[in-house]
């Protein structure tokens, strides 16, 4: 089709041409003399992007999911005892992550369309008299059904349970599109993706530790390789990587940095994400829709989570977006199949653009039944962006 493809999904995100022109580069020797400087920009400039100014990043070719593995293999002894709140695929996701690994997970169940309950996990550590539990599986933003969850007063609760566990946080479509507080939560290892706030192809997974979690790895007994921290910190320090590094993708992400940390500033990016999320949900208000949050506090400022009436199947939605108007939405997952589409609304996005794919997803409702007047939400869109542009 003739005109721009509508990616609106939450990931991946739409590579801006400045970074698929970065990408675009010839092979280098990733052994060189001159090679530790690209390293050096990339890992001196990561801990801005999470608010850390203490701890370790790293980078591995590999997915955010991967970093699950990273995070847990190298800081929690085999069969150890975790705690995780679950409210969506991806907080399923990590969970079951653990278990394939060996460890033990107490789940606490939320509804999907809530957040993490931090009364919930107080009690759950509270009642861990022995400290056995060994960290807690937070998933900041649920991006099956757009909540994002209070990391700070999940932290809060883990310190009225005076209570030792690490805290990892899966910031796959949080990190680099929502305010991400590293140090002020004491974090003890967050993650990522490429695809999503960093706006770059997947591929990368990004991790960032703090020092007490670092202070783990090394006495940890539990058998990892590849996802060794260890080889991987000491090929840093030199400006190296253990094994050939996904190169362009580097390139990429040097460039993504410049973008993200040296240019917008995290605060501006977070700032933007916020305001493009009111338009979106003004949208959903005014197409008499609802969303699968449960509460606007928790409402997510990278995807909504668009529930179709009863009758209606979310799926033409999504059938009719991608034939017919080259828009790309995000499909319910699991339990949310054809109850939910996905807007994604984060990475390289601006008001123009988002009411472009506002205006697809109207149309798109009309082929699947749902008659919402036209322009409705567009029209919603645009009144709550020039509005929050009056009160800035
Ligand atoms: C996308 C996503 C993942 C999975 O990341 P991959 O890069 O696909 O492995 C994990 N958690 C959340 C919250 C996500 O949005």
């Amino acid at each position: 089709m003739p005109g721009r493809h509508f990616l609106q999904i939450p990931g991946p995100t739409p590579v801006p041409d400045r970074l698929l022109r970065a990408m675009h580069r010839a092979m280098e020797d990733h052994r060189s003399s001159t090679f530790p400087a690209l390293t050096r920009r990339i890992l001196s400039r990561l801990p801005a992007v999470v608010g850390q100014t203490r701890g370790e990043a790293f980078v591995f070719p590999a997915t955010g999911s991967a970093m699950w593995e990273a995070a847990l293999v190298n800081t929690v002894a085999p069969g150890g005892r975790l705690l995780a709140p679950r409210f969506g695929q991806f907080s399923h996701l990590f969970v079951q992550t653990a278990r394939n690994l060996g460890y033990q997970v107490d789940v606490l169940e939320e509804p999907w369309g809530e957040a993490a309950n931090p009364a919930h996990i107080e009690a759950a550590l509270a009642a861990d008299t022995a400290h056995e539990i060994q960290g807690v599986l937070l998933v900041h933003n649920e991006t099956a059904t757009g909540v994002t969850s209070d990391v700070g007063a999940v932290r809060a609760a883990m310190d009225r349970a005076g209570h030792p566990a690490l805290l990892f946080v899966d910031g796959v479509s949080s990190i680099a599109s929502l305010a991400f507080q590293f140090d002020a939560w004491r974090v003890d290892a967050a993650l990522t993706g490429s695809q999503k706030g960093f706006m770059l192809p997947a591929g990368l997974g990004m991790l960032w530790m703090s020092e007490g979690a670092m202070a783990r790895v090394e006495a940890c007994p539990t058998p990892r390789a590849y996802f060794d921290l260890r080889p991987m910190r000491a090929n840093n320090a030199q400006g190296y990587f253990p094994s050939t590094p996904a190169l362009s993708l580097l390139f990429g992400l040097d460039e993504a940095l410049t973008m993200l940390v040296d240019e917008e500033g995290m605060a501006a990016v977070a700032a933007r994400h916020a305001h493009l999320a009111r338009g979106v949900r003004a949208a959903v208000g005014a197409w008499g829709l609802a969303q699968c949050a449960a509460r606007p506090a928790i409402a997510s400022d990278t995807v909504t989570a668009v529930v179709v009436p009863e009758g209606a199947d979310a799926r033409q939605v999504i059938e009719a977006a991608f034939t017919r108007h080259d828009l790309a939405l995000g499909s319910g997952l699991a339990q949310l199949a054809g109850k939910v589409f996905r807007i994604g609304h984060l990475g390289d996005m601006n008001e123009l653009t988002l009411a472009a794919a506002l205006a697809g997803v109207e149309m798109a409702l009309h082929d699947a039944g749902i008659a919402v007047p036209y322009g409705s939400g567009v029209g919603a869109a645009l009144a709550a962006w020039q509005r929050g542009r009056a009160s800035a």
